[in-house]
């Protein structure tokens, strides 16, 4: 079981437009990375107000700064990411070189590099696991063990069967019963939209 399903891998695009700030990427990267954090693959839709973008290689260093000036504005260093992940990466990078994003079981992959699925799995429960000695480093590093992870992900699954059973509800001969359950759903999604906004 590969740890991303293939409409959920994200790929960005070139776009190499000026923008005066990253955070102007914002609307390409939500496309590109199919609405999810890089990192833990959480969709959007019940936090869509914490998602941040990450520099993958990061902007600022306690060390000599990276003399790259692709690393602010250039969308190729972009990753649309969750606050956890975001706020856990921070300007982690174990390799002396921009370059060189790990070495030695240490460092990251780019989410965008198919290479980054061989370092996880995902469970039937929707818990996070890695594979590899890499994705372990990642894996702590990232706080992938969080149970948001797991609750996001099993959430989403649940809303895909909702999706699924309500066009068949109708078959349901107890009127009193099916507008009970409908109206049960449409509270149900406006919190779940409610929620993304606060
Ligand atoms: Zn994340």
């Amino acid at each position: 079981m590969s740890f991303r399903e293939a409409d959920k891998i994200p790929a960005r695009r070139n776009i190499i437009t000026a923008v005066a700030s990253y955070s102007a990427h914002r609307p390409d990267l939500i496309i590109d990375f199919k609405q999810r954090c890089g990192y833990c693959n959480d969709i959007h839709i019940y936090r869509i107000a914490s998602f941040e973008i990450d520099h993958f290689i990061p902007r600022i260093r306690k060390k000599k700064p990276f003399l790259s000036i692709k690393t602010d504005t250039d969308y190729s260093n972009l990753v649309y990411s969750c606050k956890s992940c975001n706020n856990a990466k921070r300007n982690k990078w174990p390799t002396d070189d921009e370059n060189i994003p790990n070495r030695d079981d240490k460092g990251f992959i780019d989410p965008c590099d198919i290479e980054y699925d061989s370092q996880f799995i995902r469970l039937p429960n929707g818990q996070i696991r890695a594979v590899t000695k890499l994705g372990d480093w990642i894996y702590k590093e990232l706080r992938l063990d969080k149970p948001q992870h797991e609750i996001i992900y099993n959430l989403e699954q649940l809303d895909f069967i909702i999706d699924q059973l309500e066009p068949n509800l109708n078959k349901l001969e107890d009127i009193a019963l099916y507008k009970r359950i409908t109206n049960l759903l449409l509270k149900y999604r406006a919190y779940v939209k409610q929620l993304g906004t606060v």
